[in-house]
C-alpha cells in the first residue's frame, strides 16, 4: 500500500467528520488544522501544504459544506478536487514527433532510477507504440551504470548503444544518434550520470547534451521514497534543463508522500510516469485523479 500513513490519517480525519453529521466552521478550521500536519508529517514541502490547506478550507465554507445535507462527504469531495489539481489535474500525455527520432533524455541523482526506468520506457513504448528503441549509456562515471543498461537491454532484447573508453558523453550522444539515424531507430533513450548532489560539472554536461541532442522529452527521475529535499533538486534540475516531465520511482515502496505531492507544485511540470516495482514492467501512466484516490481513499 502506497502511502500507507497518510492515508491512515486521511482515513481518521474524514471518518472523523462524517460521524459529526453537521459541520460548524470551526470543525472545517480543525479539520484543516489536522491534514495540515499530516502532510508535513509525510514531509510534503511547507509552501505546498500551507497553499493546498487555504484552498481545501476555503472552497469548504464558500461552498456551503456548512448547510450541506452531507457536510463530510461534501468535504472530502473537495479535498479530493484540490489533491487532483496539486498532482497535476489530468493526465498529461508523452510527447511523440511523428517523423524523426524520439530524444528522450533522463536525468536525476544517482539511484533515482534513471537506468531502470530508462530501460523500462523503452520496453513499453515498443509493445505500445511500435517504437524501435536504442537505448544509450551515457553514464561515463561509472562503469557499473553501463554494465547494468547492458544487462537490461539484453534482458529486453533492445540493443544499447555504449563505448566505455569514451569519456565524453557529448561524443557518445553524437555518435548514437548518427548510429540512431543509419540503423532506422525513432526512439532513442539516453541514460546520463547522476550524482550523490548537484554539481556544475554534471549540470553543464546535461545543458551540453540537451542542445546537442533536441530531446523530445527530458524526463527528471524523482526517488518517490524521499520527501521535500528532492523537490529542492528537482527545481534546480528544472531552472537548469527545462524539464518537461517527473518520472517518481519506488512507489512500492514504503513512501510517505512527500516528493509526490510537493514536486508538481514546485517545479509546474507533471508527472508523467510512475515506477511501482522493480520488474522492467513496473511501469504505470500516472493519473493525478487515480493517485488523489489512493492517497485518501
Ligand atoms: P540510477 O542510479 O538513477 O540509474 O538508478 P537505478 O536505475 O540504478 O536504480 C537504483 C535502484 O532502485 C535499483 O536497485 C533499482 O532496481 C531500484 N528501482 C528503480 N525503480 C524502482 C521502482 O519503481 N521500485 C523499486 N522497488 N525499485 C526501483
Amino acid at each position: 500500500m502506497i502511502f500507507e500513513g497518510l492515508n491512515e490519517k486521511f482515513q481518521n480525519i474524514f471518518s472523523n467528520l462524517k460521524r459529526k453529521g453537521k459541520l460548524s466552521e470551526e470543525d472545517i478550521k480543525a479539520a484543516s488544522r489536522e491534514i495540515k500536519l499530516a502532510l508535513l508529517e509525510a514531509d510534503v514541502n511547507f509552501k505546498v501544504v500551507k497553499q493546498f490547506t487555504k484552498a481545501v478550507s476555503e472552497r469548504a465554507v464558500g461552498e456551503e459544506v456548512l448547510k450541506s445535507l452531507t457536510p463530510g462527504q461534501q468535504f472530502i469531495k473537495i479535498v479530493n478536487d484540490e489533491m487532483t489539481k496539486l498532482l497535476g489535474g489530468e493526465l498529461q500525455k508523452m510527447e511523440f514527433v511523428e517523423q524523426g527520432i524520439n530524444i528522450f533524455m533522463m536525468v536525476g541523482l544517482q539511484g533515482a532510477g534513471k537506468t531502470t526506468t530508462a530501460a523500462k520506457i523503452a520496453n513499453l513504448l515498443r509493445k505500445e507504440k511500435k517504437f524501435k528503441p536504442l537505448l544509450v549509456a551515457c553514464d561515463v562515471y561509472r562503469p557499473a551504470a553501463i554494465d547494468q543498461l547492458e544487462i537490461l537491454g539484453k534482458e529486453l532484447d533492445i540493443p544499447v548503444y555504449l563505448n566505455k573508453d569514451e569519456k565524453d558523453p557529448r561524443v557518445i550522444a553524437k555518435k548514437a544518434l548518427e548510429f540512431a539515424e543509419t540503423e532506422g531507430y525513432n526512439l532513442m533513450i539516453i541514460d546520463t550520470a547522476g550524482r550523490l548532489q548537484i554539481d556544475e560539472t554534471l549540470m553543464n554536461e546535461l545543458v551540453d547534451l540537451k542542445e546537442l541532442l533536441e530531446p523530445t522529452e527530458i524526463l527528471l527521475v524523482v526517488d518517490g521514497m524521499t520527501g521535500q529535499e528532492s523537490v529542492n533538486v528537482a527545481d534546480e534540475f528544472n531552472r537548469q534543463l527545462e524539464i518537461t516531465g517527473v518520472v517518481l520511482t519506488k512507489l512500492d515502496g514504503d513512501t510517505r508522500g512527500g516528493a509526490a505531492l510537493s514536486v508538481t507544485y514546485t517545479t509546474g511540470k507533471t508527472i508523467k510516469y510512475i515506477g511501482t516495482g522493480e520488474k522492467l514492467t513496473d511501469i504505470e501512466l500516472f493519473y493525478p485523479d487515480r493517485m488523489a484516490n489512493r492517497i485518501l481513499g
